[in-house]
């Protein structure tokens, strides 16, 4: 801030780098009507002592110049504190300079009234009551310097003024020293508010910065769990995850004693698919059929959220977990998975056979304490054995998990 800036009344330091939370808490310090308060009784105890010594009626007269600047000072208090909250327009800046240059004018009327033909007492106790006045506008003055050397030259030059009529001429000298003291501690003071209001638009920039990168951080964590747990190829879920949301259904299903399917998908003769169309067919045929399970997992009931997962995997083999699904419900499904891949036309590959198919072993119980994941995949893996073995494209289903009796319930061929 440059020098002559400071001169002016209506500078309000660092306005352009202090948030509207310490402009608001500055202005709030600076309507203040504490310092006013202690004025107003300063010069009330010197108007006493005017009084006393017989100057009753300049003593009436300076008392009341304070009372109403005390008064006009409690009234643009008040307002300022009933404004709409959050407006900090340029007029609250204004009443606060007329208010404090009002202020200071009154002090140095009252303080000339009781200086000029007064008793040596009265003096002495004005002086001392002037110099409260002013040290205390310059303690406040980091905040509007230039408001605050005008009420100071105000107090001082008023009474210089009446020591001057009274025939003292050292007065002015003597405050105008004072008045530059004064001042080089305001400018002081100023420099350190500029600095603490700098520091402090630092944190809240570092502070803001640190929260954007945390976000950042966060999002970019969640995508690569989110990767961590996603087969690349089809964008289903991968066996890791197909792990731990096992272990969950299982444990839930025990928990509440509910009914939980597991379906292993396996498409047929991939092996030659690869071999006569080519691995990178084989990549786009398992990506289609991929979308052909999935849909038609979560077509059962419409609710994406119904706890059911299809996961890869891993090759040419699908898993998916129907939790809440007895048998009867869980073959319809594998039905309905079966028929969308039978219906899945692969034209879109060159060169590749109209359509596919998968066998599907499935596996259906009641979840009790001697449910485990091991024996529901391996019942799950023997029924597709069982299914291939069969002459594939169709379903089959294990009586319960590690019952090795497999049965054939649905077996439509081509
Ligand atoms: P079956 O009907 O008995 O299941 O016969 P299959 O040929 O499907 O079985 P097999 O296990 O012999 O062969 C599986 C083939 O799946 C072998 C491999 O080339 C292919 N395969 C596994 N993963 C991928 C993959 O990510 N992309 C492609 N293109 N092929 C894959
Ligand atoms: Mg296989
Ligand atoms: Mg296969």
């Amino acid at each position: 801030m440059r020098f002559l800036e400071m001169w002016n009344p209506y500078t309000f330091v660092g306005r352009e780098i202090a948030s509207d939370r310490q402009v608001e808490e500055t202005l709030r310090e600076l309507y203040s009507s504490k310092p006013h308060i202690a004025a107003a009784t300063g010069i009330g105890l010197a108007s006493l002592t005017a009084g006393l010594s017989g100057a009753v009626w300049t003593g009436v007269l300076a008392t009341l110049v304070a009372l109403v600047c005390l008064a006009f000072r409690i009234v643009i208090e008040r307002l300022f504190l009933a404004r709409a909250p959050g407006a900090l327009d340029p007029k609250w800046m204004r009443l606060f300079v007329t208010g404090s240059l009002l202020s200071g004018f009154g002090w140095g009327l009252s303080g000339a009234l009781l200086l000029y033909g007064a008793s040596p007492a009265t003096q002495t106790i004005t002086v001392a009551v002037a110099c409260a006045i002013a040290q205390g506008a310059a303690g406040r003055a980091y905040m509007m310097p230039g408001t605050a050397f005008i009420n100071i030259a105000f107090v001082i030059g008023q009474l210089s003024i009446a020591a001057a009529a009274d025939g003292n001429f050292v007065f002015l000298p003597a405050g105008l020293l004072y008045f530059s003291f004064l001042s080089s501690f305001v400018l002081r003071m100023v420099r350190n508010r500029l600095r603490q209001l700098r520091s402090e638009q630092t944190a809240d920039r570092l502070l803001a910065e640190i929260t954007e990168k945390n976000e950042l951080l966060r999002i970019a964590n969640e995508a690569l769990a989110t990767k961590a747990y996603e087969d690349p190829l089809t964008g289903l879920a991968n066996r890791r995850k197909f792990d731990r949301v096992f272990a969950e259904a299982v444990a839930a299903a025990q928990r509440d004693r509910s009914a939980l399917s597991l379906m292993m998908i396996d498409v047929d003769h991939f092996k030659s698919f690869n071999d006569t169309y080519g691995h990178q067919a084989g990549d786009e045929c398992l990506l289609s059929l991929s979308r052909a399970i999935k849909t038609a997992i979560s077509g059962n009931g419409g609710l994406p959220d119904d706890g059911s997962l299809v996961a890869r995997y891993g090759g040419e083999e699908f898993v998916a977990l129907l939790p809440g699904e007895d048998r009867a419900g869980a073959l319809a499904i594998a039905e309905r998975v079966r028929l969308a891949v039978r219906l899945t036309a692969l034209d879109a590959l060159p060169n590749a056979p109209p359509r596919q198919t998968v066998s599907i072993g499935l596996v259906s119980c009641l979840a009790g304490p001697a449910t485990t994941r091991e024996a529901m995949l391996a019942a799950a893996d023997e029924a597709l054995y069982e299914a291939k073995k069969q002459g594939r494209n169709r379903v089959c289903v294990a009586a319960t998990p590690g019952d090795t009796r497999l049965k054939a319930l649905s077996g439509g061929t081509a």
